[in-house]
C-alpha cells in the first residue's frame, strides 16, 4: 500500500531573524518569525509526512507552548516524523514541494536544500523535489510580508 500526505505552512517575515529554509541558512534582510527556527519548508514537509501517517500535525507532537522547542532546529521535528514512518514500515517514494518567497531567489540553494531533506528522510536526493516561486508582487508573499511552503509526499511500504 502507498500513503499520500500534504503539508502547508506560513511564517511572517521580520527583520532581525535568520532565514532558514530546508535547513539551509539564506542570506536575507528579512527572516522568518516563529517559536522554533521557523523553517517553513521543514514544517510543511513534517506536516506532509505526519499527514501521510495519519499521525496529527507538527503542533500535536511539538506544541509551541512548550519551551523546549523555542529556537529548536526544525530538522528535529522532521527526523521524529521520519522515525514514525520507519516504525510504520514505510519509506519515501518521492516528495514534491514549493517555497513561496519574493526574494532572494532560491535557485542557488535548491540542491543543498534537497540534500538536507534527503539526509533527514534517509533517501536519495533524486526522490526530493524543491521548487521556488515568487508572489509576483501580490498577496503577503508578494509584498515580502510572509514566506509560505507546500509539500506533497508519497510513502511506499518498505519491502
Ligand atoms: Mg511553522
Amino acid at each position: 500500500m502507498s500513503r499520500i500526505g500534504f503539508g502547508s505552512d506560513i511564517h511572517r517575515l521580520v527583520s532581525g531573524r535568520p532565514l532558514i529554509i530546508g535547513g539551509v541558512q539564506i542570506d536575507s534582510d528579512l527572516g522568518a518569525h516563529g517559536h522554533s527556527d521557523a523553517d517553513v519548508l521543514l514544517h510543511a514537509v513534517t506536516d506532509a509526512l505526519l499527514g501521510a501517517l495519519a499521525q496529527g500535525d507538527i503542533g500535536t507532537h511539538f506544541p509551541p507552548s512548550d519551551e523546549r522547542w523555542r529556537n529548536a532546529e526544525s530538522v528535529v521535528f522532521l527526523r521524529f516524523a521520519a522515525g514514525l514512518m520507519k516504525e510504520a514500515g514505510y519509506t519515501v517514494a518521492n516528495l514534491d514541494s514549493t517555497v513561496h518567497l519574493e526574494k532572494p531567489k532560491l535557485r542557488p540553494f535548491i540542491d543543498e536544500i534537497r540534500h538536507q531533506l534527503a539526509d533527514a528522510l534517509e533517501v536519495e536526493t533524486t526522490r526530493i523535489s524543491v521548487k521556488a516561486k515568487t508572489g509576483e508582487g501580490v498577496d503577503a508573499v508578494g509584498k515580502s510580508e510572509a514566506i509560505r511552503a507546500d509539500c506533497v509526499i508519497l510513502l511506499a511500504e518498505k519491502k
